[in-house]
């Protein structure tokens, strides 16, 4: 039963688990968009991997690529010597990417997690430029190993002795609590002229960082897209000051977002760009894919046993073909948008501060009305509300995952295949155990 396994587990693993508490079910079979657990009970799942399942649990498509290589290959792991389950990888890696950027780009694979493929990104813009420092963004996250826990822009979470210190951490636009106090074009505005004003400042001291990194929308920091035109005057800001601009897609990479991938909507490219769930296909597998002109890593410089394992290239190879021949950005994009219209359905509740997000990336922050927050404009944002509605979800038969400040922010991450009939039915169930928690 789920309480027995919940139980043992409980005892077992460390008390930094996490998913278990807050989603306590044990998974005897899941397919699709939806999840079953031992007891029988069926769940919608809108986290989904923490987005990686982009064709949902047991898609046929990476199914059958990972039984090829078994039966046919039989070569399961063989570090990152050449394979063809390798090649076939690069290739419709390489094609799913604007030309512009494939055309001259190098791929590294990197140990299999989102994590470290950001340590590899730092590693190669430190290596390129002779710079120590990098810019991270506040709300930003990048991952748990030391280098992408200091670009954390959660000064609690990260609070472990030995992060490094030469991250710079700069206001990430956001139009419900806008970091400088002004909205829409003008806080965009506000917010590039201050990155800017640092690079081209020498009392700044970082005129000469290694590199620029963020998400173009911040995932974990509660769904909360960055303006293209805010983008776009980053790209230019980075370019004249000769600074890598490193784009981590680890979550919203392979269609979320509504374009294959998010700065396709800024119309830029990055200088290196952080790839890990979705193009594993729901097994490990993380890159990071960079503009030749910074390769300057010798034979060695960048290790990892687990860079190469033929399963996690089939299945991610699969899946990428999949999302390309079924255009599936363009489905995120409409399901995206229908799922948005049902969710700003809960925006007219006191409690419910903010809707927003990107395509089938999208989150719903719960506020404490009649608490205040510093300066004018929105309340704080109430975790122990969201806490309620998530479990009111989950007794529905939703699994929604948390995220943003004070785990405040609903947050949707359903596969891409999602169908209309399926998000009108996660729309209702979650309006529902809104509409409960809240009363
Ligand atoms: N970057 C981003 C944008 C992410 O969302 C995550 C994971 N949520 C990571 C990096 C880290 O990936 P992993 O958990 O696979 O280490």
């Amino acid at each position: 039963s789920n309480d027995a396994l919940l139980a043992q587990q409980a005892e077992r693993e460390s008390n930094a688990r996490t998913y278990p508490r807050h989603l306590p079910l044990a998974i005897a079979e899941a397919g699709g968009v939806t999840v079953t657990d031992m007891d029988g009970n069926e769940y919608y799942d809108c986290l989904a991997g923490a987005g990686t399942l982009a064709l949902g649990h047991n898609h046929p498509a990476p199914t059958e690529a990972m039984t090829r290589v078994l039966d046919d290959e039989r070569a399961i792991h063989t570090l990152d010597i050449t394979a063809p389950a390798k090649e076939r990888f690069v290739d419709t890696l390489l094609s799913s990417l604007p030309d512009e950027f494939a055309e001259n780009a190098k791929v590294q694979f990197c140990s299999p997690a989102g994590t470290d493929a950001v340590e590899a990104a730092l590693k190669l813009v430190k290596a390129a430029t002779g710079n120590r420092s990098i810019l991270g963004f506040q709300g930003a996250y990048h991952g748990m190993t030391a280098g992408a826990l200091s670009l954390l822009g959660d000064a609690e979470t990260k609070d472990v002795p030995g992060v490094l210190a030469d991250v710079h951490h700069l206001p990430f636009p956001d139009d419900y609590r806008p970091p400088f106090g002004v909205g829409g074009d003008d806080g965009h505005r506000l917010a590039s002229t201050y990155v800017e004003n640092l690079l081209a400042d020498p009392k700044s001291g970082i005129t000469d960082p290694a590199g620029v990194i963020l998400e173009p929308v911040q995932g974990e920091g509660g769904a909360n897209p960055a303006p293209d035109a805010w983008l776009r005057e980053i790209r230019r800001i980075t370019r004249e000051h000769d600074v890598p601009l490193v784009l981590d897609e680890v979550q919203t990479g392979l269609g979320r977002t509504g374009e294959t991938y998010a700065f396709e909507h800024a119309g830029i490219v990055p200088d290196v760009l952080v790839l890990s769930k979705a193009i594993g296909g729901g097994l490990p597998l993380s890159v990071v894919v960079y503009d030749d002109a910074l390769d300057e890593w010798g034979p060695g410089a960048h290790a990892g046993t687990f860079r190469g394992n033929q399963l996690a290239m089939a299945a991610g190879d699969a899946t990428i073909d999949y999302v390309l021949e079924n255009d599936l950005d363009a489905h995120a994009a409409e399901m995206g948008a229908r799922l948005r219209d049902h969710l700003e359905g809960v925006a007219h509740l006191d409690a419910v501060g903010d809707v927003r997000g990107r395509g089938l990336m999208l989150g719903v922050e719960f506020v404490d009305p009649d608490a205040p927050w510093p300066g004018a404009g929105p309340h704080a944002p109430d975790g122990d509300l969201a806490a309620a509605v998530q479990a009111a979800c989950f007794e529905r038969g939703l699994i929604v995952e948390l995220g943003g400040r004070e785990s405040a922010t609903a947050r949707f991450l359903p596969p891409l295949v999602v169908t209309r009939e399926q998000v009108d039915d996660i729309a209702a169930i979650f309006v529902d155990a809104v509409r409960d928690a809240v009363a």
